[in-house]
């Protein structure tokens, strides 16, 4: 009760300042919980990209917005269409044999490895390619670091450490904080760049905050990959994952120990080490290429309509696959049928109400998120609407049914001018704002804002909390993530996810309402594009 009351008197105090109140409404409730309902139902089976289940749940998101009255965002249609290629890739023999100047070891595909190829050709044929350890794969020139210095990797296949520097030595790097350096997907991109033929990235279950399982049931079939113009013909012929176990072998088949050229590539100014080990690489590439679709609605604004506030919220998930305790479905409620139904929800109030923000609303549902995002790194590599007039992305990936909070979490703390939006509206709730403690993970790094903090555009990511008012049910609604069980219930308890509806609309209000664009920090990772 004492709750409520707060929030009553700061949303009275707040009313000039953000044009709602927070006060819910019960009309707004039925309808976001409608949304999850509809999109997590066992009939759009889980929302797989390339399927069926794709139409129907795009054609759903499209009429919904229509239905608001909305306006098709790419020329007339509501779709923009995502090329994917689905490809899943098979070792010869399922094997990989090292030739090391001491011995010779054979390492086994799903045990030891898992690689893939995103190329669009049926083969990779490497004879005789040379292993080179390249320490953590990062070339940063702003933190004096470059694993690839003097190094030509043309035709060979690196081998790197997952995470950066300042996961072991908390003066590098930010600390505990991982940068993007330290993404598995960053050592992917790296390496191409380089030329090399081949990436493998060394999995241990500590700095991946995952087991070897999860890298198998990620990537072992089915890889998802955007399909450039250039056929992918520009990335490395194949990449993948090793066990620290066959990456020990490997290396003790080649002369080196692996925990002496760990503790080496730990420090400052480590030359990375070409190994005398080669192997020959003969993969088959089964593969599909297809359009999957964003779905883009535009509501108007007024005299600065040329410019955008985007709030995303990815519509994918992992469809039907591996059953647990009877159930194939993912149907994913919470990750991201909430999302997208936050994303409605917002974009209703919009519509409801008579005064229109100053700039232009783009809503963007997303797809293949949960393939590394690739909807929304297609969408800033084409935009339907200029990157540099862009203010602000507002993100929306799990509005978890926990109740409210006295809280809230912000993921983007101390990196752009959005902050203060969100600290703003926050307080008008009542609600204090903390960061979130999952840095070391890179949790920021893995939802589909990245793919715009990445080309300079500032980003909110700004729901749930530490601090619930009903501490015991907040516990009760144990996550699912990423499990057939992840799904909508009745007996959900969306008030603090109405709290966060409310909280982004306000604040995406008043981005899209005010005289500047917001700026990101002087320290910040990222800038604007001019
Ligand atoms: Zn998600």
């Amino acid at each position: 009760m004492k709750y409520i009351n707060k929030i009553y008197l700061a949303s009275v105090f707040s009313l000039g300042v953000f044009h709602v109140a927070f006060a819910q409404q019960p009309a707004d409730e039925a309808y976001f919980r409608n949304q999850i309902k509809i999109l997590a139902s066992d009939e759009f089976g889980g929302r797989k990209p390339l399927t069926g289940d794709e139409d129907k749940t795009i054609n759903y998101i499209a009429d919904e917005f229509k239905k608001l009255g909305l306006k098709p965002a790419n020329g007339d249609s509501y779709f923009q269409d995502v090329p994917l290629i689905n490809v899943t890739t098979k070792a010869k023999n399922n094997q990989i044999t090292i030739k090391g100047a001491k011995s010779k070891v054979k390492l086994t595909s799903y045990k030891d490895f898992i690689v893939w190829s995103a190329r669009n050709s049926k083969k990779v044929d490497l004879k005789n390619a040379q292993f080179v350890f390249v320490g953590f794969g990062i070339n940063a020139p702003e933190y004096g670091w470059d694993d690839y210095k003097g190094l030509d990797v043309k035709g060979k296949i690196v081998i790197a450490l997952l995470n950066d520097p300042g996961y072991y030595n908390p003066s590098l790097f930010r600390g505990h904080n991982m940068t993007y350096y330290g993404r598995w997907i960053y050592k992917f991109e790296e390496a191409s760049r380089q030329g090399a033929a081949g990436v493998l990235v060394i999995h241990d279950t500590k700095p991946a905050s995952y087991g070897w399982n999860v890298v198998q049931a990620s990537w072992a079939e089915h890889n998802l990959e955007l399909l450039s113009d250039k056929k992918n013909l520009d990335q490395v012929s194949f990449k993948g994952w090793i066990t620290k176990d066959a990456v020990t072998k490997l290396l003790a088949a080649s002369g080196n120990s692996y925990d002496e050229l760990f503790e080496k590539a730990k420090e400052k100014g480590f030359k990375s080490v070409s190994l005398a080990a080669n192997a020959n690489i003969n993969l088959t590439n089964d593969l599909k290429v297809a359009n999957s679709h964003n779905v883009a609605a535009i509501l108007p604004g007024t005299d600065l309509k040329d410019e955008y506030v985007i709030y995303t919220a990815h519509w994918d998930h992992f469809g039907v696959g591996k059953p647990i305790n009877g159930d194939s479905i993912y149907n994913g409620a919470s990750d991201n049928a909430s999302g997208v139904a936050a994303l409605l929800t917002i974009a209703k109030k919009y519509t409801e109400q008579v005064q229109r923000p100053r700039r232009s609303i783009l809503f963007l549902s997303v797809t293949a998120e949960e393939a590394v995002l690739l909807g929304s790194q297609y969408y800033v590599e084409h935009p339907l609407v200029p990157l540099d007039k862009t203010a602000a992305d507002i993100n929306f990936d799990g509005i978890a049914p926990r109740g409210r909070s006295y809280d809230l979490i912000i993921g983007s703390k101390g990196d752009s001018e959005t902050d203060d939006y969100v600290i703003r509206a926050a307080s008008a709730q009542g609600r204090t704002v903390v960061t979130s403690k999952e840095q070391t993970s890179g949790s920021y790094f893995r939802s589909d804002h990245f793919s715009f903090a990445k080309v300079g555009i500032p980003v909110v990511l700004a729901s749930g909390g530490f601090d619930y008012v009903d501490k015991e049910a907040a516990k009760k609604t144990s996550r699912h993530y990423h499990q057939p069980d992840d799904e909508y219930h009745d007996s959900w308890d969306v008030k603090g996810s109405l709290d966060d509806v409310y909280l982004n609309y306000a604040i995406g209000f008043s981005i899209a309402d005010a005289d500047k664009l917001p700026q990101w920090n002087a320290n910040a990772s990222y800038k604007r594009i001019k």
